[in-house]
């Protein structure tokens, strides 16, 4: 051990003495390597299951086993309206009014429902604006939607790049960008938090610009919902999706969500890709009538409800109303600040590793990606191997993200002691 490794773990324990979400650790299941909990910096890519989840599942399969279909409105929560349990605490985590928002589908289906109603291209308004270097999914979704509409993404799809040598966007470029672009704009699609350098961004300021050049403006949280506290309402924002099986903790394959500004909350006129589900429910189950959206995001559900999994999603949301954002904020700025000056002092004289990931609170999450010039596939493996869980991006960075719900101060130092031993061997 390093010498002053000692000095680390005794700030940590002081910090963790002092968290007043270190309880919420045991709400979590850790997986164990070596017969030792793993230390778990992967919440930006699936959080941990949480403790009351096999409960709340095993109650739905019990209350079907009891009553079959009758469970749709005689089960311990109604499976009939068992999505409406999910509005107000998704709610509170997007900063909206609980009718503008609604837990269904997974987030790539429901980026596509949304750009259906919100991107309308036409011939002088034809582009998305969107950040350059976006998750995969995002990019064939804006990809294929341009397509759909007999548009070429060569043309239509306007990404932004960060300015030589910078590894991401200021808010400035972005805001000229969309000024620049604006009248051939028309959707500005942003993540909340980007997948790859853990940049928050402005979704206030890019709202605000989207809106002046005449766009619309949508957001993809999956890495902010949980994260970062958000306001969308009161930002303006016109639509945003989400997944909710990274720091929602929702597991596997989880039931996704989406916002829709209440200002849209009876357009009917909106086209949208509809289903018995967003149909006003006086008339659901008849079969004469012609389509009539029900008032707000339900309005744009297709499907009954997946109880099964949304059961898991409750279990999770349980905690976050318990913890609240505002604890969890805090929280995780002072354990992503500590992550970063415990990786400064590793990487100091290492000038082959860099952190790409804004150093700035308010434009980062809980991530830090550390980009590497060599090694870093070798070193993200054997950093796994140790129990230190951290993921790869290709090409060239290992994210790390200490969810504030259930990663301590010590484990922070695990994470850093690990890698400062495994990098004495690498030059
Ligand atoms: C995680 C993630 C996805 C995953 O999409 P799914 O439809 O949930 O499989 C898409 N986009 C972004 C930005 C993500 O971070």
């Amino acid at each position: 051990m390093n010498s002053h490794h000692a000095s680390w773990i005794d700030q940590a324990a002081q910090l963790d003495a002092e968290d007043a979400l270190a309880s919420y650790r045991e709400y979590f299941a850790f997986p164990q390597r070596d017969h030792r909990p793993v230390a778990y910096f992967c919440g930006n890519s699936l959080g941990l299951q949480p403790a009351r989840a096999e409960t709340i599942v095993l109650e739905e399969l019990e209350d079907w086993r009891r009553f079959g279909v009758e469970g749709h409105f005689q089960s311990r929560r109604p499976w009939y309206s068992y999505h409406r349990w999910f509005a107000e605490p998704l709610a509170r985590l997007v900063g909206a009014l609980p009718h503008e928002v609604v837990a269904m589908n997974t987030l790539t289906v429901n980026l596509h429902l949304m750009m259906t109603s919100f991107y309308r291209p036409t011939p002088e308004r034809h582009a998305i604006l969107c950040a350059g270097g976006e998750f995969p999914s995002d990019r064939y979704a804006i990809e294929s939607q341009i397509r759909l509409h007999g548009l070429d993404p060569a043309t239509s799809m306007i990404e932004l790049a960060p300015r030589e040598g910078a590894s991401t966007l200021t808010t400035e470029d972005i805001l000229e960008a969309i000024a620049a672009r604006g009248q051939e704009t028309a959707l500005v699609l942003f993540s909340g938090v980007h997948f790859y350098t853990g940049q928050l961004f402005d979704i206030a300021a890019i709202t605000k610009a989207a809106h002046d050049a005449g766009a619309m403006a949508g957001f993809d949280l999956a890495h902010a919902i949980g994260n970062v506290e958000l306001s969308l309402h009161d930002w303006d924002a016109d639509f945003a999706v989400w997944c909710s099986y990274k720091y929602l903790n929702g597991g596997p394959g989880a039931v996704a969500g989406l916002y829709v500004h209440e200002r849209y909350a009876d357009r009917a006129d909106l086209p949208r890709l509809a289903g018995w589900w967003g149909n006003d429910e006086a008339t659901r189950f008849s079969m004469a009538h012609s389509f009539v959206p029900t008032h707000g995001a339900d309005g744009w559900q297709l499907s009954n409800a997946q109880v099964l999994p949304l059961a898991v999603l409750m279990s999770s949301l349980e905690i976050f109303d318990r913890a609240g954002m505002d604890r969890i904020s805090a929280k995780r700025d002072q354990l992503t600040g500590f992550l970063e000056r415990l990786l400064q002092e590793v990487i100091a004289s290492r000038d082959w590793i860099r952190i790409i990931t804004p150093s700035d609170a308010a434009r980062r999450g809980a991530q830090l990606s550390v980009h590497f010039d060599r090694h870093g596939r070798e070193i993200f493996e054997q950093l796994i191997a140790q129990g230190v869980i951290v993921d790869w991006r290709t090409p060239s960075v290992i994210r790390m993200a200490p969810a504030p719900l259930y990663t301590s101060f010590a484990d922070v130092v695990r994470l850093a002691t690990t890698l400062e031993t495994l990098l004495a061997a690498h030059q």
